[in-house]
C-alpha cells in the first residue's frame, strides 16, 4: 500500500488525538528515518527524546533478540533477573534513590509519584497534605492525575473536574512557590529543564531554593526528568549541575530504547511506605524492556558518551546563535546538551512543515518555539546539515 492509502486508513480508523505529519514513516537507520516513498529525513525529534541511541543500535537489537527468545512477559507476581538488575543499575546511577517503581510510560511514572507522595503524607501522620505544587508551562502527562499538574487550558478544560489540590506558580519564581508551599502541600513537582513548555532552564537559585523549602517544611520534591533526564542535557541527570537531589525522580522517554517503560525512583523514606497492593501494573517492566533499558542506561552513563553530548550540544548551541544573528524573527535560543529551543516571534508550524519538505524532522514546544531533540549519538556534520536546513526554511517562510 502506498503512503496515501495508509494515511487514508489512519484518518478513518485511528482516533484523532494527534495532528499527523503529511507522510508515513517506514523505517529508521542511524540518525535518519525514511518514509513510504523512500524519502529520507534527518531526525531532530527522536520520537520526542525517545530514540537517544538513534535507529538500529546493534546492542539494543541484540538485547531484544536474546531476551525475546527466552521470555517476553511474565506477571509481576514473579520476579525476573532483567527487572532486578535494571533496578540495581537505576538506583546505583541515581545518586539518591533507594528503590524504583517501574511502569509503562511517563504519565504512569508521574501517577506513581503522586500516589506514593500521598501515601508518604498519610504514613507521616499528615493526611491533610493532599495538595501538589507544579509550575506554569510544565508538562507531566495526560492521565487524570498528571493532567491536573499540567496547566494548559487546551489540555485540561474539556476534562474537568480534574484531581483536586493542584496549585501553580510561575517557573523560576521562588518567592511565588514559597508562598504556596504550606502544611497542606504533599509534593512539589518540577522539570529541571521544561521540555514541552518551551525548553526553559531552571535557575540554580530556584531549584536549590525549592529543595531547601521542601526539606524545611516536610514536603516531597519530585523532579520530572522524563524528557530532560538520561543524558539529554549532557549530564546523566538534568538536576546534577544544580547540586541538589529530589526525593522522587520520574523517568521514561529514552529509557527503553524505543520500547515503553517508565520509572519513579524513590528515596529511602518514600520507598519505606510502599507496600504490596499500593500500586501496580500488568504490563510494567517486562524482561525484554528491562534487558534493553540496562543496555541504554549503561551506554548513556559512560563518561565519554556524556562528554560527547555536552560538546556536540555546545556546538549546536553556537550554530543556533549564529542563526539568531541572521533572523530578526528569532527572539531567543535556549538549551543545554542536546535539547534546544528556538523561540520565534510567531507560530513555528510553517517552519516545521518547510523542514519536512527539506528532509528534516523538528517539532514545536508550545506555539512559537521550534524544539530540537536529536538522538544523543548525533555528530557535527548532522548538526551542520540540520542548522543549514533550518536557516533555509526560515528564509523561505519568513522572507
Ligand atoms: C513526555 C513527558 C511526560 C509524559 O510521558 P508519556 O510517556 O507521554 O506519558 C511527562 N513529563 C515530561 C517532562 C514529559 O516530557
Amino acid at each position: 500500500m502506498n503512503g496515501q492509502g495508509i494515511q487514508a486508513l489512519d484518518e478513518r480508523y485511528i482516533a484523532h488525538t494527534y495532528a499527523r505529519a503529511p507522510f508515513v514513516i517506514e523505517r529508521g537507520e542511524g540518525l535518519m528515518v525514511y518514509d513510504s516513498e523512500g524519502k529520507g529525513y534527518l531526525d531532530f525529534v527522536s520520537g520526542i527524546a525517545v530514540n537517544a541511541l538513534g535507529y538500529g543500535d546493534p546492542d539494543v537489537l541484540q538485547a531484544i533478540q536474546d531476551q525475546a527468545s527466552r521470555l517476553i512477559h511474565i506477571s509481576n507476581l514473579y520476579c525476573t533477573a532483567p527487572q532486578a538488575l535494571l533496578g540495581e543499575k537505576l538506583v546505583g546511577a541515581s545518586g539518591f534513590a533507594d528503590k524504583v517503581y517501574l511502569c509503562n510510560s511517563g504519565a504512569e511514572a508521574v501517577e506513581a509519584a503522586i500516589k506514593f507522595s500521598r501515601k508518604f503524607a498519610v504514613q507521616a501522620g499528615q493526611p491533610q497534605r493532599t495538595e501538589f505544587l507544579a509550575f506554569d508551562n510544565g508538562f507531566h502527562g495526560r492521565t487524570m492525575g498528571a493532567l491536573a499538574l499540567t496547566p494548559r487550558a487546551h489540555y485540561q478544560d474539556p476534562f474537568r473536574p480534574l484531581m483536586p489540590g493542584a496549585k501553580f506558580a510561575p517557573f523560576n519564581n521562588l518567592e511565588a512557590a514559597e508562598a504556596l508551599l504550606d502544611v497542606n502541600t504533599c509534593a512539589c513537582i518540577v522539570e529541571p529543564v521544561q521540555g514541552e513548555g518551551g525548553v526553559n532552564l531552571a535557575d540554580g537559585r530556584f531549584l536549590q531554593g525549592l529543595r531547601q523549602i521542601c526539606t524545611e517544611r516536610g514536603i516531597l520534591l519530585v523532579f520530572d526528568e522524563i524528557q530532560c533526564g538520561l543524558g539529554r542535557t549532557g549530564a546523566l541527570w538534568a538536576h546534577q549541575p544544580y547540586g541538589v537531589v529530589p526525593d522522587i525522580m520520574t523517568l521514561a522517554k529514552p529509557l527503553g530504547g524505543g520500547l515503553p517503560i517508565g520509572a519513579a525512583l524513590l528515596n529511602a523514606d518514600v520507598a519505606a511506605v510502599v507496600q504490596p497492593g499500593d500500586h501496580g501494573s500488568t504490563f510494567a517492566a517486562n524482561p525484554v524492556i528491562c534487558a534493553v533499558a540496562q543496555v541504554v542506561l549503561e551506554k548513556i552513563s559512560q563518561p565519554a558518551f556524556l562528554a560527547a553530548v555536552e560538546s556536540n550540544g555546545e556546538y549546536l548551541g553556537a550554530r543556533l546563535q549564529e542563526l539568531k544573528q541572521k533572523f530578526a524573527d528569532i527572539v531567543e535560543i535556549r538549551g543545554r546538551g542536546l535539547i534546544w529551543g528556538i523561540e520565534c516571534s510567531d507560530d513555528v508550524a510553517p517552519i516545521v512543515s518547510a523542514a519536512y519538505t527539506a528532509g528534516l524532522l523538528t517539532c514545536k514546544a508550545g506555539t512559537n518555539v521550534l524544539r530540537l531533540l536529536p538522538p544523543l549519538v548525533v555528530d557535527r556534520p548532522a548538526i551542520d546539515k540540520a542548522v543549514g536546513i533550518i536557516g533555509e526554511c526560515m528564509s523561505r517562510v519568513r522572507g
